[in-house]
């Protein structure tokens, strides 16, 4: 899978790709996904908050008119003719769309290299339990894989970002972080059993 950059998509030949599944805000403040599926030529917008509805024509016209815009010569052939709709759970709770939709993501991204359903004229769907309490859960589980896959900048100065071990350390003796004694301006001969608070906690 690649992570589409917008300045870089016109040197990008999109019929090298499944298809294309994208963020979309609407009103400033509520996300849907749309997906595009080249194979079929079919175009979703999945609101968290209702079905997919064939109002979403609206988005097929708009595709037509980007790709047109793009004037890339491989994608002259493509297109996207037809909404197809995906049945997916509705949000029911009412406090992040955007976690929500990256359920649906993964969802969508799961089915399109793994077993590709929308070559099929059956409606394709995702499911997930999508009750308040259900929704609570992922979203627990979801920010511990964050946690539990992000990088440990413990062993990094909290001044430079760095991690060489060039020179003397000095840990904050309020919220423990460490930092080059250079960074801080201190010298090397700063005896560490004096109190220091970093910058952060002057
Ligand atoms: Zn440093
Ligand atoms: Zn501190």
């Amino acid at each position: 899978m690649n992570i589409l950059h917008r300045h870089t998509l016109n040197k990008i030949t999109l019929s090298n790709f499944v298809g294309m599944v994208g963020a979309y805000n609407k009103g400033g403040n509520h996300w849907n996904l749309l997906v595009v599926h080249w194979k079929t030529q079919t175009i979703t917008l999945i609101d968290p908050f209702y079905p997919s509805q064939p109002n979403n024509c609206e988005a097929v016209s708009k595709f037509q008119s980007y790709l047109l815009l793009r004037k890339n010569k491989s994608d002259a052939d493509l297109q996207v003719t037809t909404y197809q709709p995906i049945k997916h759970p509705i949000q029911q709770d009412a406090h992040n769309c955007g976690f929500f939709k990256a359920i649906v993501l993964f969802q969508i991204a799961e089915c399109l290299f793994n077993a590709p359903k929308l070559d099929s004229t059956i409606p394709f769907q995702v499911y997930f339990p999508s009750t308040k309490r259900a929704l609570q859960k992922s979203r627990k589980q979801f920010a511990e894989n964050i946690l539990n896959n992000s990088d440990n900048l413990g062993n990094l100065c909290s001044q430079c970002g760095k991690g060489s071990q060039i020179g003397k350390w000095i840990g904050c003796d309020r919220c423990w972080r460490w930092y080059h004694a250079r960074c801080m301006g201190i010298p090397e001969s700063f005896a560490t059993s004096v109190f220091w608070p970093c910058p952060i906690c002057i």
